[in-house]
């Protein structure tokens, strides 16, 4: 893959639908890009790939490596080059949107893609416990996630932001993961507030979609829900 780059595998109306009983494997994702997002078989707690790492974060915080043979149901990653780097402060996860919109005041229709690193007052994350039977939506998993809140807490968050007419093929808006340095925590990012941490980013505007052939796939219906995407992804 190209710098800066998004491979992106499966579509998120599919996880919605609950397509997740397989994908492409952790060896292929990290051939791919150094820093993603994503999922695992059953929506068994949220991915974060980090500098030739999948990590996942299972539920109630805890981390775990993943190996080279775990499938991914549905990921987006990136060869990440940061364009710029600056110092931030961020009083809550809307100030990322407005550090993003200074880099680049064209990026609305276009993809980010970020990392910040240091120390964090607040991160309030979730990870997803798992479905419970083939198929359950992940709509229905946002009501049994776990979240914790971090306070005073070093580490990395890895992030993507998708134009708002990608919604439901990929997660429009903002969508980012958060590891601890010392990898014993982690998750979808909920709220973030820091003094003083590092972001960079870059803009990204190829972006190159592998679908599942399984048959899961395709007799899912894939329509967009918006509602549910919200609820479950923001
Ligand atoms: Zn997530």
């Amino acid at each position: 893959m190209e710098d800066n780059h998004l491979y992106q595998y499966s579509l998120l109306n599919a996880l919605m639908d609950g397509v997740s009983e397989n994908g492409i494997t952790v060896k292929k994702f990290l051939s791919k890009g150094n820093q993603g997002l994503g999922t695992f078989v059953r929506m068994d707690g949220e991915l974060l790939s980090l500098d030739g790492k999948v990590y996942q974060l299972q539920s109630e915080g805890r981390v775990r490596e993943a190996d080279l043979e775990d499938q991914i149901p549905f990921g987006i990653t990136t060869n990440f080059v940061p364009q710029i780097t600056k110092k931030v402060k961020l009083e809550d996860k809307t100030a990322i949107d407005r550090e993003l919109d200074i880099v680049n005041n064209h990026s609305k229709n276009l993809f980010m893609t970020y990392r910040i690193t240091g120390h964090f007052k607040i991160i309030k994350a979730r990870t997803v416990k798992g479905q419970e039977y083939k198929g359950q939506p992940l709509s229905e998993l946002g009501d049994k996630q776990y979240v914790n809140s971090y306070n005073d807490i070093e580490g990395t968050v890895v992030g993507f932001r998708s134009p708002k007419s990608w919604q439901g093929f990929s997660v429009a808006g903002e969508h980012l993961h958060f590891i601890a340095k010392d990898r014993s925590a982690g998750g979808h990012v909920l709220e973030i507030t820091a003094e003083d941490v590092e972001m960079a980013m870059a803009t990204a505007s190829n972006i190159h979609i592998e679908l599942p052939t399984s048959n899961d796939f395709n007799d899912a219906k894939l329509t967009m829900d918006d509602e549910g995407i919200k609820k479950v992804e923001g």
